[in-house]
């Protein structure tokens, strides 16, 4: 698993490089502390294998990793903090990642679920994917499942209710059905 950040030999943009000339020595400094410390704990880096993060640090998000790809696949659930791990990974990584749940949505009894779909979505927006530049079959575009909207008013009475409610405390609806 490659992390982002690691790969400290990245030629800068051309055309960036003018505007950055002026903050060089800043810069120069910004990177030298990225390898001495660990951009997650700030620690300071005894076995640069690890780099940019500490071997704990890089540890936790290996397992941080594999427990967003449970949540997806269990679940059908992307957290926005999730996102932001995420966002620390290497877009390769991303991709593959991507590519495993979409196929595995794929494999299952009666093919892609509209629940796969939409979190599907979701992680494909967030990270800006094209799932044909992949090699995989376009997505409906679906982005919530209107049926599983959480009530705010009984549909018995028409008061306001909250959506974890199980009865209508006004007219005493069931609202539902496993209650
Ligand atoms: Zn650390
Ligand atoms: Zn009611």
């Amino acid at each position: 698993m490659i992390f982002k950040g690691k790969k400290q030999t990245k030629e800068p943009e051309e055309g960036k490089e003018k505007k950055e000339t002026t903050q060089s020595t800043e810069a120069k400094e910004v990177k030298h502390e990225e390898i001495e410390r660990c951009v997650e704990c700030g620690k300071i880096l005894k076995d640069k294998t690890y780099e940019p993060y500490c071997k704990q640090c890089d540890e936790k998000l290996d397992k941080q990793f594999d427990s967003i790809e449970d949540n997806i696949l269990i679940y059908r659930e992307l957290l926005d903090s999730e996102i932001k791990i995420l966002e620390k990974f290497d877009d390769e990584d991303i991709k593959d990642l991507f590519k495993k749940i979409y196929e595995k949505f794929s494999k299952e009894e009666g093919g892609l679920k509209e629940e796969s779909v939409v979190v599907l979505n979701k992680f494909k927006n967030s990270f800006g994917l094209n799932e044909l530049e992949m090699g995989l079959a376009r997505l409906p575009d679906i982005k919530e499942i209107k049926k599983n909207k959480p009530l705010d008013e009984c549909p018995e009475c028409s008061k306001k209710i909250k959506e974890d409610f199980n009865l209508c405390p006004y007219c005493g609806y069931r609202l539902k059905d496993n209650f």
